[in-house]
């Protein structure tokens, strides 16, 4: 990848001046995000509180990948886009992007660091309009977001086609004449054209091909390299987020249970719900086997999360106590940022 000196030089000095105190690009504490529904559905149900993201805490730091695992319907995806306010408001907790608290600054402020705070979506047809070509999509983008004059525009675009790996002819092709890889070089490239310091990957290759996956991933990490980029990387592929990660959290019914290292969570994984996720990982050499954990039941719904220990209706290890007390997530004694939500450990 080439990317332009002067589009690298821009982002990596505006990306150096984002983090807070202690390194943190984001701090998210105590976040509860819940949407209030009728139970049964319709409009006779009993109405209830839905609590999607339950009472999450975490940082990511300036510069690394922030891995997200769990089952479909976990919160994760919630959680995402909470960070960059597409949800109604939190219940409760804070988010902080670079030093600032962005849950009570006005929109017209928020409008102004939202371009620092972009995503990467799943599906990239559904979310690049039809009617507009390649460059008229991203030159919106320019535009809304006053990132160049608008005589530069051209130029901008041309890069940004670069940088992605797309050839500048597909300046004036539609979303509809290219593959899912495509589509998602030039969803990156929308991503990239207000010059954003942290990106939300939402399952970004989830949809694609495996020989497809790789490639896009492969450009994720060098864009991180070139670009000084900062990545809460969303996916259930066990494998695709230890690759591109530094730290993964693992999330079951709205909360973390577990969070550490890359390399240490696979290795070393504490929480029985993240050593049945491991356990399901294949084993790349020939002949080796690893016992799989199989878990009984399925996720219960966020309205019907069990009392004590959310897990404890599926857990192969509950202990009589898990039933009724709530774990936290505590750091591991002798693990350093190794934490988990079990009472096995506290
Ligand atoms: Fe399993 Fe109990 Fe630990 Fe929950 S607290 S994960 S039920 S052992």
């Amino acid at each position: 990848m080439d990317v332009d000196n002067t589009l690298k030089t821009g982002q990596l000095e505006k990306n150096g001046k984002h983090s807070g105190a202690n390194g943190s690009l984001v701090r998210v504490r105590d976040l509860e995000v819940a949407f209030s529904v009728r139970k049964g559905g319709g409009s006779s149900g009993r109405k209830g509180l839905l609590r999607a993201v339950n009472g999450v805490s975490f940082d990511v730091k300036k510069g690394e990948t922030l891995g997200l695992v769990g089952e479909s319907g976990c919160g994760k995806t919630t959680l995402g886009r909470a960070l960059l306010r597409l949800t109604p408001v939190p219940v409760r907790g804070s988010i902080w992007y670079g030093g600032r608290e962005i849950q009570d600054m006005s929109t017209r402020d928020f409008r102004d660091l939202r371009g620092e705070m972009q995503m990467i979506f799943q599906d990239p047809f559904s979310s690049l309009n039809p009617r507009l070509t390649v460059g008229q999509m991203l030159g919106e983008v320019l535009a809304v977001h006053k990132v160049v004059p608008h005589g530069e525009a051209k130029k901008k675009i041309y890069e940004l086609l670069d940088i992605v790996g797309l050839n500048r002819e597909y300046f004036n092709r539609y979303p509809h004449e290219f593959s899912g890889g495509q589509r998602q070089r030039i969803g990156i490239a929308r991503a990239l054209a207000v010059d954003p310091g942290f990106i939300i990957c939402d399952e970004p290759v989830s949809a694609l091909d495996v020989s497809i996956q790789s490639q896009i991933i492969n450009l994720l990490k060098d864009l991180q390299r070139e670009l000084g980029l900062t990545y809460l990387f969303i996916a259930h592929d066990l494998s695709v987020v230890e690759y591109i990660s530094d730290r993964v959290a693992v999330m079951y019914l709205g909360k973390i249970v577990e969070i550490a290292d890359a390399g240490e969570l696979y290795a070393n994984p504490k929480h029985p719900y993240t050593k049945a996720l491991m356990s399901a990982i294949p084993l790349p050499e020939l002949g080796r086997r690893k016992e799989r954990i199989i878990l009984k039941g399925d996720l219960p719904g966020p309205l019907d999360a069990p009392k004590g220990c959310s897990f404890h209706t599926r857990c192969p290890e509950a202990i009589e106590h898990c039933r009724s007390v709530e774990p936290e997530l505590k750091p591991l004694s002798g693990e350093k940022g190794h934490e988990v939500s079990c009472l096995l450990y506290e």
